[in-house]
């Protein structure tokens, strides 16, 4: 059967990985989450105290750095690799997320990135989110969504991820770094979030994991059939 590229962009916490992960589980597709590559970065950078203001510090940085996806036997998603480590749940914190963004909008960073990202997708079959996967990574993509739901279920959504992790956390909190996050995502020079050119709007407001899943499905079987 013909393997296509997926790609899903959208606002934070608009549930582009929860999408992603059941159309490669029922695709049988590889799925990339771009966005741990910048948080595995930004963790690097803030364990090793690299001032990611000077260019020279993070070309030097960003050569010391070696990011992997592996498949976690136990919950059949992938989880990413820096320098030999796993370091899936700490990329989660907050201390990364307040810091993501302001990596992710520099230059190098991206170029980094975004030359492994592309390497990846080269044999097909392969779904990745994230911000400029269909603008910047694959703009050939055959199948591109964009994504996107009211703020306050977002925040909802994100709120309840992170307080199972830290009953210290205020909405408030997780509120204010969405906010900033989208604002930087959507505003920096180099490859901002915007919606690709023939990328399909899908607002998941109002609908189950179910339903979204559903018409996701509908697009990626019309592109893989040609139908
Ligand atoms: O997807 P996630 O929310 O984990 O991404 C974390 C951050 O990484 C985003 O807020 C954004 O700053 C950055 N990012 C990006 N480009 C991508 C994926 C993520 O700039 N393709």
């Amino acid at each position: 059967m013909k393997k296509i590229i997926i790609t899903i962009d959208g606002w934070s916490s608009t549930g582009k990985s929860t999408l992603a992960k059941q159309l490669a589980k029922a695709l049988k597709y590889l799925y990339v989450d771009s966005g741990a590559m910048y948080r595995a970065i930004t963790l690097y950078f803030l364990r090793n105290h690299v001032d990611w203001t000077d260019k020279q510090d993070v070309k030097k940085a960003l050569k010391q750095i070696n990011i992997e996806f592996q498949t976690n036997a136990k919950t059949h998603t992938s989880d990413v690799y820096l320098n030999g480590e796993n370091v899936e749940y700490v990329i989660r914190d907050m201390v990364v997320a307040e810091k993501v963004s302001e990596v992710a909008a520099i230059r190098e960073v991206r170029e980094f990135a975004v030359a492994q990202q592309k390497r990846m997708g080269e044999p097909k079959g392969i779904i990745m989110d994230g911000r400029d996967i269909g603008t910047v990574v694959f703009p050939h993509a055959e199948l591109k969504i964009f994504m996107t739901a009211d703020s306050s279920v977002r925040v909802e959504r994100r709120f309840k991820e992170m307080f199972d992790k830290n009953p210290n956390i205020t909405i408030e909190e997780v509120k204010a770094n969405l906010e900033m996050r989208d604002y930087i995502d959507s505003h920096r020079e180099v490859s901002p979030l915007r919606p690709a050119k023939n990328s399909i709007s899908l607002d998941n407001t109002n609908l189950t994991q179910k339903e979204q899943f559903q018409k996701a499905m509908e697009w990626a079987d019309k592109k893989i059939t040609g139908t």
